[in-house]
C-alpha cells in the first residue's frame, strides 16, 4: 500500500496534534493527584509489590475472580491490547516506510502477526462479549447504560476488524481500513481521559502502590510536644478534601463504575444508606473542590453503618482502597470535628472500665479463679491465652472459654492468661478514635513485655488482626506471635496434643460463618474448617463463604451498640443460615457469635465443638 506525500503529512499533523492535546489533559488530572498530602510509604516491599502486580494487572486475577464470565472476557481484550501495542506503532510508520516490526523481530515476524492475529478474535469475543453482557443482560448489570462504553466497545471491535481485514489475501478498501484504525487510535486516548476508561491508564499504578494488607492504617502521631512543635499543621483526618493524600485521589480518578464493591458491601445488601461505589465516585466529583468530606463525600448516616468488613476494597479489581476514606473520615469525627460519632457510648465505657461491657476487674478475676485458669507465670508459662472483652465479660460466652480452658488442660501444653487485661483498642481504632486505640494497645504491650510474654493465642480475629498487625507498627521489635484459636487448635491436632472424634450429635449438619478479621483480614481460611473435619462433622458451606463471606454486624463496635436501621446486617446472615438447612452454626469469633445467636438450633464455638469432641477428655 503506497501514501501519497499529503497523506504522510497529514497523518504526522494528526498525531502530533492528538499528543500534544492528550499531554495537556493527560497533566490537568495528574495535576489534581500531585496536590494531593503527602501519603504512607508506596514502594516498601518492592517484590511483594511487583509479585501483585503481575497477578492482578498482567494475569488479571481479581477481574477474574470477582466475575469469572465478565473477568475472563476483559483479560481477552487487556491481553490483546498488549499484544497489539507492537503492531499499533509499525502501523503508524508504515506510509513512512519504516518498518519497525520488522527490524525489531526479523524473521519472527510471521510468528508475531500470527500471534496479533489470534489476539484480534480474542478481543472481538471478549468485546462483543462484554458489550452484550452490558448493554442486553439489562438484568444482570442494572445500572444505567454508559455510553461511552458503548463507543468505546464500537471502537475497540472496529478495530480488530480492520486489522483482521488488513490480514486478507485481498483487504476489502485496503487504504479506508488502513485510516478508519489509525483515526480511532488517534482518537481513543481522548475518550480513555473523559471517561471511566481512564482506569486503563491508572488501575496498574493503583494496584502497584496499594497498601500490602486491607486496612493497613498508620498509626497517627498524637505526641503533644511534636504537634506543637510541627511546622505545617497535622492532619488527623480527613476532614475536608484538601487533606486526601495523593493515592486516595488517585483511587477517586481510577473507579472503573463496576460497582463489584457495593454489590459486596453487607450495609448496602439491607437497604441501608452506605454505598462504598457512591462515596468513591462523589470523591471524584469533590476532587479540586473546597468542602468537607463528610457531607460531600459520604453522609454521615452511611459513615455510621461501615462495619469495617473489608468486602469492598477486597473485592476491587483496581486497587481503591476505600477503608483509608472511611478511617479517615472517622478519625476527623473523633479527632477534630467531635460530632457525629455512632459509637460514643461503647468509647465511653472502654475508657471508663477498659471493656465495653462495663465489667469489672473483680468480675473477671472471679470468672477466672471459677474456671480455675492459670494465671501467666513470666519465664515459666509458653501461652498466653488472650481472652478479650467478650469471653471475660459476657457471661453468654462462658461456654465457649470453659470449652478452651478444657481443650487447653486436655492438650497439656502450658499456658495461663493476665491477671489484668486492657480492650485491644480494635474497634477505638476503627472509630477514628486513634488516640484511645494507642492508649489501650501501649498498655497492652508494656503487660506483654513486663511478663516476657512470645506466644499470644487469641479467639477473637479483631484482638488477632490488631495485635498481630497493628501492635508492631507502634512499638518497634514488637516480637510477639499471635495465633487465632483456630489456627491453634488445628495445630494441637496437627501434632497429637489433642485427639478428636467421640461426641454425640454427629449426625447433625453444621454451617461454618466466616469472621471478617480472619477471613479477609488475615487470610485464615482452612484452619477452622480443618477442625471441623477432624471432629468427624460434615460441613454445610453457606453460599456467601470465605473472601466473599458476608459480615455479622458485629464490625465497628456494632456487637455492642444500638443501630438505626430498617434492616440489621446479622438479620441478613442468619437469614441465609437459616436457609441453609444446617442445624448448628459454628463460630470462630466472639463477637459473630453474639450477633449470630439463634440463627438456628445451637449456635457454638469452633472450641465448644473440640471439647465436646475430645477423645481424652480432662478430669
Ligand atoms: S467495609 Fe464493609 S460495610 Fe464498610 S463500606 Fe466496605 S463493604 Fe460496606
Ligand atoms: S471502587 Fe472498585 S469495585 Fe467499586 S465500583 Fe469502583 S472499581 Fe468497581
Amino acid at each position: 500500500m503506497e501514501f501519497s506525500l499529503a497523506e504522510r503529512a497529514g497523518l504526522a499533523l494528526l498525531v502530533l496534534a492528538s499528543a500534544g492535546v492528550f499531554a495537556w489533559h493527560l497533566y490537568g488530572k495528574l495535576r489534581l493527584i500531585l496536590e494531593g498530602k503527602p501519603d504512607r510509604p508506596r514502594t516498601d516491599r518492592l517484590g511483594a509489590r511487583l509479585v501483585r502486580f503481575l497477578k492482578e494487572v498482567l494475569l488479571q486475577s481479581r477481574v477474574i475472580s470477582g466475575r469469572p464470565v465478565a473477568g475472563l472476557l476483559h483479560a481477552f481484550v487487556f491481553l490483546g491490547f498488549l499484544v497489539f501495542a507492537l503492531e499499533t506503532i509499525d502501523h503508524f510508520f508504515r506510509p513512512f516506510q519504516i518498518p519497525v516490526k520488522r527490524a525489531l523481530l526479523g524473521g519472527w515476524v510471521p510468528y508475531f502477526d500470527a500471534l496479533v492475529t489470534a489476539a484480534a478474535v480474542l478481543v472481538s469475543v471478549g468485546i462483543v462479549g462484554l458489550a452484550f453482557r452490558r448493554f442486553v443482560l439489562v438484568k444482570i448489570s442494572p445500572d444505567p447504560k454508559s455510553y461511552s462504553s458503548g463507543v468505546v466497545a464500537l471502537f475497540i471491535l472496529l478495530l480488530m476488524v480492520t486489522y483482521l481485514n488488513g490480514r486478507l489475501a485481498e483487504p476489502v478498501l485496503e487504504k479506508v481500513s488502513w485510516w478508519l484504525h489509525a483515526l480511532i487510535i488517534i482518537v481513543f486516548p481522548h475518550l480513555i481521559l473523559r471517561s471511566k476508561h481512564f482506569h486503563i491508564l491508572m488501575a496498574p499504578v493503583a494496584v502497584f502502590f496499594r497498601t500490602h494488607g486491607l486496612g493497613d492504617y498508620l498509626p497517627l502521631n498524637l505526641d503533644p510536644e511534636q504537634l506543637a512543635a510541627a511546622e505545617e499543621e497535622v492532619t488527623l483526618g480527613l476532614e475536608t478534601m484538601a487533606d486526601a493524600p495523593w493515592k486516595m485521589r488517585m483511587d477517586f480518578l481510577t473507579c472503573v463504575e463496576c460497582r463489584r464493591c457495593t454489590e459486596q458491601c453487607p450495609a448496602w445488601n439491607c437497604e441501608q444508606e452506605l454505598n462504598p461505589r457512591g462515596f468513591i465516585l462523589a470523591g471524584r466529583v469533590a476532587l479540586g473542590k473546597s468542602g468537607p468530606v463528610i457531607g460531600n463525600v459520604i453522609s454521615e448516616t452511611a459513615l455510621g453503618q461501615c462495619t469495617s468488613c473489608g468486602a469492598c476494597e477486597n473485592i476491587c479489581p483496581v486497587g481503591i482502597e476505600h477503608l483509608q476514606v472511611l478511617i479517615g473520615a472517622k478519625r476527623a469525627q473523633a479527632l477534630s470535628t467531635g460530632v457525629g460519632m455512632v459509637a460514643a457510648d461503647f468509647l465511653k465505657k472502654v475508657e471508663t472500665y477498659g471493656n465495653p461491657f462495663s465489667g469489672s476487674k473483680q468480675a473477671r478475676r472471679k470468672l477466672i479463679d471459677e474456671l480455675r485458669i492459670p494465671i501467666y507465670q513470666k519465664g515459666r508459662t509458653e501461652y498466653l491465652l488472650w481472652l478479650g472483652c467478650v469471653w471475660a465479660y459476657n457471661p453468654d460466652a462462658r461456654t465457649s472459654l470453659e470449652a478452651m480452658v478444657k481443650v487447653l488442660n486436655a492438650s497439656g501444653v502450658s499456658y495461663g492468661v493476665l491477671e489484668n487485661e486492657s480492650c485491644s483498642g480494635h474497634h477505638s481504632r476503627r472509630q477514628g478514635e486513634e488516640m484511645q486505640f494507642q492508649t489501650l494497645a501501649n498498655e497492652n504491650i508494656s503487660a506483654f513485655e513486663a511478663h516476657g510474654v512470645k506466644k499470644v493465642i487469641a479467639p477473637c480475629p479483631h484482638c488477632l488482626h490488631t495485635m498481630r498487625r497493628e501492635y508492631p507498627t507502634l512499638k518497634d521489635g514488637f516480637g510477639v506471635e499471635v495465633a487465632h484459636h483456630s489456627e491453634f487448635l488445628a495445630e494441637l491436632i496437627a501434632r497429637g496434643d489433642i485427639k478428636l472424634g467421640k461426641g454425640d450429635g454427629k449426625d447433625k449438619l453444621l454451617t461454618f460463618h466466616d469472621p471478617c478479621y480472619l477471613g479477609r483480614y488475615e487470610n485464615t481460611y482452612d484452619a477452622p474448617r480443618q477442625v471441623i473435619a477432624q471432629a468427624g462433622f460434615a460441613l454445610r458451606e453457606l453460599p456467601r463463604r470465605r473472601e466473599r463471606s458476608f459480615c455479622c454486624g458485629g464490625g465497628s463496635a456494632g456487637f455492642a451498640r444500638e443501630q438505626q436501621v430498617k434492616k440489621r446486617v446479622d438479620q441478613e446472615r442468619k437469614r441465609e443460615i437459616a436457609e441453609s438447612g444446617a442445624q448448628v452454626l459454628i463460630t470462630a469469633c466472639p463477637e459473630c457469635k453474639m450477633m449470630l445467636n439463634a440463627a438456628v438450633e445451637e449456635t457454638k464455638d469452633l472450641a465448644e465443638l473440640v471439647a465436646d469432641s475430645l477423645e481424652t477428655r480432662p478430669t
